[in-house]
């Protein structure tokens, strides 16, 4: 009875390891993934929430995956926040001590505007919140507070040195307003020292006046707590005609390929439609869409009937709102359809490491198969979340995975101008679809 059972098993694994070569052979030689990632970033381009390149974005998708003959493509509707960034922002270092300077600048997405004429004021550097609140009210109020504190280079990975940042641009506005600072400017969160400045969210705090808030690049944030040190009359200029307009409706784009078994389970394969309004949002996340839509094509492609139904979701609005995977969820619960496993791919195109996942009991079982995984480099199943998108589902009992990529060279590109099509490789997104394509295989197969 054991030698029965263990030469099944060793059977099924033998079937598995063919039928995930297959899924990692169609995707390396047959993939229009690629193309399609090329239209979405060099034709549409960028696609903030509410501007006419996000509804494109929305409609080519919909047409993308109708082509691909899923059982059923729709859009969701739902009204996001959209926010305009106005004219090239302006940051101007002015010292007796080192001249006048441009800074490298761009606004942080949600903040409000300087007005016509700009901020002109003097400048105190802080490393963090409770360095500000010592500094307290009379240091500074009137001023512009400048956050400087750099990623922790000695974290291996990126996110992990993002995580210990990026508070001073999410929330770094709201607190300075609290003791009468006039504008901040945030070092931008970057993995290294270089020219460009990185946008991203801010969230300003109920009952806390706003004021506006902008990022400078590493190189000149360095520049500008130098002569800081020299100078501390120092003041900067800066200039920004951003502002928030009212809501828009927009849509979440769903297609489904519906399960044999299991048709009222669902699966989901997601990332987020939207990006910043620079740059094209290639690796963020104009590749995680497409490398969802892939796998719902690979299943489709190879012939592999689903057990459970799969859904490719490009989730809208998850860079200044999250309104779209809100709102998934939301319907999600009021048709009370099960969503037993969700998995985001929001971490950039790179070569695939592995994934992250939540439930213990899931990783145990996931890091069983790693045998199946390792032809094709992947060796990492660790625990994490899932991603941004898929995250307010967690109250319905759904299994969250992360995709999870080499993460060294996202947090250069990640926010800017660079995250465009050409820095995506075709075999490194192709490897990813697999990937994703393979564990999906796998749980939808096996259960959890
Ligand atoms: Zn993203």
């Amino acid at each position: 009875m054991v030698a029965t059972l263990l030469s099944f098993s060793i059977m099924a694994q033998t079937n598995d390891a063919e039928v995930i070569k297959s899924i990692y052979d169609e995707a390396l030689t047959e993939s229009p993934g690629y193309e399609n990632l090329r239209y979405l970033t060099k034709v549409i381009g960028h696609r903030l929430a509410g501007s006419p390149q996000a509804a494109a974005a929305v409609d080519y998708t919909r047409q993308l995956m109708e082509s691909h003959g899923f059982d059923t493509v729709y859009l969701q509707p739902v009204m996001v926040p959209h926010w305009v960034r106005g004219e090239k922002e302006q940051l101007r270092m002015i010292s007796s001590y080192a001249g006048t300077q441009e800074l490298s600048v761009t606004a942080l997405g949600n903040s409000i505007g300087t007005g016509n004429a700009g901020i002109s004021a003097q400048v105190v550097e802080v490393q963090n919140f409770e360095e500000l609140e010592k500094l307290g009210k009379k240091n500074i109020e009137g001023k512009i507070v400048f956050f400087n504190r750099a990623f922790d280079y000695t974290k291996i990975n990126t996110f992990r040195a993002y995580g210990g940042a990026v508070d001073q641009r999410g929330a770094g506005a709201s607190e300075a307003a609290k003791y009468g600072a006039v504008a901040v400017v945030v070092r931008s969160m970057a993995s290294q020292i270089d020219d460009i400045p990185h946008t991203g969210s801010l969230r300003y705090q109920d009952g806390i006046k706003q004021i506006p808030a902008v990022a400078v690049s590493t190189l000149d944030a360095n520049l500008l707590s130098t002569v800081l040190k020299e100078d501390q009359q120092l003041k900067v200029y800066v200039r920004t005609t951003s502002r928030m307009e009212e809501m828009e409706p927009s849509f979440n784009v769903i297609g489904q390929i519906t399960g044999s078994e299991k048709p009222d389970e669902y699966i989901v394969i997601g990332g987020h439609l939207d990006s910043w309004d620079v740059g094209e949002g290639a690796h963020d996340d104009g590749g995680g869409c497409i490398q969802s839509i892939e796998v719902l094509r690979s299943f489709k492609a190879l012939g592999i009937k689903p057990k459970h139904s799969l859904r490719a979701v490009m989730f809208m609005n998850e860079e200044n709102g999250l309104k779209g995977g809100q709102e998934y969820a939301k319907v999600a619960l009021e048709k009370n359809e099960k969503h037993i496993l969700a998995m985001e791919s929001d971490r950039g195109v790179f070569t695939p490491r592995g994934f992250t996942i939540q439930d213990p009991d899931m990783l145990k079982q996931v890091q069983g198969w790693a045998p199946l995984f390792a032809p094709y480099e992947i060796y990492e199943f660790i625990p994490g979340g899932g991603g941004s998108d898929i995250g307010p589902l967690k109250n319905q009992n759904t299994k969250m995975v992360g995709f999870l990529p080499d993460s060294h060279r996202y947090f250069k590109l990640h926010h800017t101008a660079a995250d465009v099509f050409e820095t995506v490789d075709k075999r490194e997104m192709e490897m990813g679809a697999a990937t994703m394509t393979a564990l999906i295989y796998l749980l939808d197969k096996y259960g959890f």
